[in-house]
């Protein structure tokens, strides 16, 4: 193995591990479940990395149901420079977001939803690319998001488009998606890129040009559904998910089963190398 290969592919293993320990301290908390205790754990240990990196985080609360509405809330986490003469931080241009809850038949009563790969894998990829960014100085334009009450309707996602103002839309340009991106079921490692031919074809142009460089193959879909990326595409914002191929066909998806042990981390760190690629050509 010549050099740089083998720095490469140390550069992964130490990228595979630190993926495993937040799949993995994501699952520890038991269930994510939008209103159960450990979903606010996660929103603070997310918290704990964020600022480990010199990320500034706020929460932003919202209602989920109609009859006794309770308040859930995402996590933003940035490090905008203000604009020029002013005290006002500038518009990001990129977000990289993902869903922190998740959902088990019994999470209602409290019963465990460790939801490793639905989707403490997407958030997984969402820190490792924060830290990424952060070391390599790449913050400026970027905002970090984890979701709450995807599972139960999207909740977050939806009102982080509800309130985002006339000025804040137009200055967002691409729109990044992770969920379940932690089981590869292809001979070949594999990603799917799910979006609207329109909306999303220059964002799947550009995971094609990099995929090859990360070690990925990619397969396109255009009958997006289903996640936080909806309310953005419906919004006309760019976007694209990124989510494993055969996503519907785990049969431990949103059950107690669903745990860190059946993830793959080598394949979601040439994920991340994939993301920190794409987002190294905006700056
Ligand atoms: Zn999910």
């Amino acid at each position: 193995m010549s050099e740089e290969l083998q720095l490469m592919a140390e550069q992964l293993l130490s990228m595979a591990e630190r993926l495993r320990a937040h799949v993995e301290a994501f699952a520890g908390f038991g269930s994510r479940y939008w209103s159960a205790p450990g979903f606010l754990e996660a929103i603070e240990y997310a918290e704990r990395q964020f600022h480990g990196w010199g990320y500034a985080t706020r929460r932003q609360p919202f209602e989920v149901g109609t009859v006794a509405p309770r308040t859930c809330c995402n996590l933003i986490a940035e490090q905008l420079p203000r604009i020029e003469g002013s005290e006002e931080p500038s518009l990001p241009e990129i977000l990289v977001a993902a869903h922190l809850d998740s959902i088990a038949p019994d999470a209602m009563q409290g019963g465990p939803a460790p939801g490793a790969d639905d989707n403490a894998s997407g958030c997984a990829l969402v820190l490792e690319t924060a830290r990424a960014c952060s070391a390599a100085g790449f913050t400026g334009r970027i905002r970090f998001v984890l979701f709450g009450a995807e599972e139960v309707g999207l909740f977050g996602s939806e009102a982080y488009v509800g309130a985002m103002f006339r000025r804040e839309r137009k200055a967002l340009r691409e729109v990044w998606v992770l969920d379940q991106v932690g089981l590869n079921t292809r001979p070949e490692p594999t990603l799917k890129l799910e979006g609207y031919r329109g909306r999303s074809g220059k964002l799947m142009n550009r995971v094609e040009e990099k995929s090859a460089s990360a070690g990925l193959e990619t397969v396109r879909t255009y009958k997006p559904y289903g996640s936080d990326h909806m309310p953005f595409l419906r919004a006309r914002i760019p976007t694209l998910l990124l989510i494993q191929p055969d996503d519907e066909d785990d049969p431990h998806n949103h059950t107690e089963r669903d745990t860190p042990d059946r993830l793959d981390y080598d394949y979601m760190a040439r994920i991340a190398r994939l993301l920190a690629a794409i987002l190294r050509e905006k700056f």
